[in-house]
C-alpha cells in the first residue's frame, strides 16, 4: 500500500489556473467581478428551467439565505430531513427558528412524503401555525420523491427548498434536482462533485430572487452615496477568484458526474454475490443519482474480522475532521453508534490505506437537536446503524475499486 483512498477528493481539470490568472492579471480579486457572473451563467445553463443562480461563499450560506427569503424568522418552525449533513439544519437555528425532522422512506434514503404530511398536520394541530420551509435532501447524490414531496408543499401552500448540495447534476424524471422547489442549494465544497476550494450556489425561481439574494449577500446595502442599511444582511458573496476555479471546474463536470456513476456500477458489479452487503442503487429508472458517494449497508448478522475491537478506543482526530477541527472525546461510545460488524469495517479498510465513512448520523439523534421535534419511522435510525460510505471520487480508479472490494472481502469472518 503505497497512496491513501480518500472518500471524494477535489480534482482539476486543467482549465481552473487560466481562470483564476486572469482574475489576477485584471485585478479582480474581490467578491465580484467577471468569474462569478461567468460561472452564474455556467450553472445556470447547466441547471435549465429557466433557474438563475447566485454564487455564495458556501453551500450553508445558500442555505441559511434561502430560508431568509422563504420568510422564516424567530419562532417559526422548518421542516428538514433528519437523514443528512448538519449545513441543512444547522441556518434553522441561526434564524431563531426550529427544525422539525422529518424520516427517511427506505428506497431512496430520502424524505419520507407521508410522514412529512403527517408532521405537518401534526405541527399545524400543536401550534396552529404551519410550518415555514420543507427541505428535502439528496443525500448522498441520490435524488428523493421530489414529485409528492412538491404536492405536499403545494396542498399546504409551503415553499420547498431543496438541499442538492450533493446532489450536483443528479435528476428525478430527467429534470436535474435543485430546480423542483422555490429555491435549490450547491455546494462547491473540496469534497463535492465539483469543488471552488470552497463555496456554493442558490438556484433562485427569477431574476428578482437573484436580486434580493445578492442583496442580503452583499450586507444588504441601500443605494445610496453612503452607507445606509435598512435590512440585516451577510457577507456571502463568492470571490472572483474561487468563482475562476469554479468555470475550470464546470469544464469536467460532465466527466466527474460520469466517472461517480462509473465506480458505482464497478462496485455493483464487483459487490455482486457478496453475502449480507447491499449497495444503494437508484430505486426506479425515475430516478438518476449522481452517485456522489457510493454507499454500502451490512446485515445485523454480518460477521466481520475484528468485532471485539470496534469501540475499545477512541478514534484519534475524529471521522470526517477534515482540517482537525474537531473536539477531543474522553469516551468512545455515544447513546447512538453503528454496529460493531460496520466499525470493524470501517478498522480494517482504515488499516489498508482505505478512508470509509459511517453513514451521517440523523439529526434527531443528535444531542444539540434533543429538544427539536422529530417524526420518526426508524428508517434513518437504522441506516446509520449498518451503513458505511466507500471511496467514490474522481481520483478513484478502476485499481483502486478492486483494491477496495478484495479488502471487504478479505475482512469478512
Ligand atoms: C456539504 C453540504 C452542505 C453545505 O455545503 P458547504 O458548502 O460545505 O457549506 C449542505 N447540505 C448538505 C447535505 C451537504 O452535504
Amino acid at each position: 500500500m503505497n497512496k491513501r483512498i480518500y472518500l471524494c477528493l477535489a480534482h482539476m481539470g486543467g482549465m481552473e489556473q487560466n481562470y483564476v490568472q486572469e482574475a489576477f492579471d485584471t485585478n479582480w480579486v474581490v467578491p465580484l467581478g467577471p468569474n462569478v457572473n461567468g460561472f452564474e451563467a455556467d450553472l445556470e445553463t447547466f441547471v435549465g428551467e429557466g433557474k438563475k443562480v447566485v454564487a455564495l461563499s458556501a453551500g450553508t450560506a445558500a442555505v441559511h439565505l434561502a430560508l431568509l427569503a422563504c420568510g422564516v424568522g424567530p419562532g417559526d418552525e422548518v421542516l428538514v430531513q433528519s437523514f443528512t449533513f448538519c449545513a441543512s439544519s444547522h441556518p434553522v437555528t441561526y434564524l431563531g427558528a426550529t427544525p422539525v425532522f422529518v424520516d427517511s422512506e427506505p428506497d431512496s434514503w430520502n424524505m419520507d412524503p407521508v410522514l412529512l404530511e403527517k408532521a405537518i398536520q401534526d405541527r399545524m394541530a400543536k401550534t396552529g401555525r404551519k410550518p415555514k420551509v420543507i427541505m428535502p435532501v439528496y443525500l448522498y447524490g441520490m435524488p428523493g420523491r421530489i414529485d409528492e414531496i412538491m404536492a405536499v408543499g403545494e396542498r399546504y401552500g409551503i415553499p420547498v427548498v431543496e438541499d442538492a448540495a450533493e446532489g450536483f447534476g443528479s435528476r428525478f424524471d430527467g429534470r436535474v434536482c435543485g430546480t423542483f422547489g422555490r429555491y435549490g442549494i450547491l455546494s462547491f465544497n473540496g469534497n463535492k462533485m465539483i469543488t471552488t476550494s470552497g463555496g456554493g450556489a442558490l438556484i433562485c425561481p427569477d431574476e428578482a430572487a437573484k436580486q434580493e439574494i445578492m442583496f442580503y449577500a452583499t450586507q444588504a446595502r441601500e443605494a445610496y452615496p453612503y452607507y445606509q442599511h435598512e435590512k440585516i444582511g451577510y457577507n456571502y458573496r463568492m470571490s472572483n477568484i474561487c468563482a475562476g476555479i469554479g468555470r475550470g471546474q464546470m469544464h469536467v463536470l460532465d466527466a466527474h458526474i460520469a466517472h461517480h456513476r462509473h465506480v458505482h456500477a464497478l462496485y455493483r458489479e464487483l459487490l455482486d454475490g457478496v453475502d449480507g452487503i447491499t449497495l444503494l442503487g437508484n430505486p426506479s429508472p425515475r430516478y438518476d443519482s449522481n452517485f456522489w458517494l457510493c454507499t454500502i449497508v451490512l446485515d445485523d448478522a454480518l460477521k466481520v474480522k475484528g468485532e471485539d475491537k470496534a469501540y475499545a478506543a477512541v478514534v484519534q482526530g475524529a471521522v470526517g475532521g477534515a482540517a482537525g477541527v474537531t473536539h477531543a472525546v474522553a469516551n468512545p461510545h455515544t447513546a447512538h453508534e453503528p454496529n460493531n460488524n460496520v466499525e470493524a469495517l470501517r478498522m480494517a479498510l482504515d488499516a489498508a490505506g482505505i478512508e470509509a465513512r459511517p453513514l451521517w448520523k440523523p439529526m434527531h439523534l443528535q444531542p444539540v437537536y434533543a429538544a427539536a421535534p422529530a417524526y420518526v419511522n426508524g428508517v434513518s435510525e437504522a441506516l446509520f446503524r449498518t451503513g458505511l460510505c466507500l471511496p467514490s471520487g474522481p481520483c478513484v480508479s478502476d485499481e483502486d475499486v478492486r483494491y477496495i472490494v478484495a479488502q471487504i472481502k478479505q475482512a469478512l469472518a
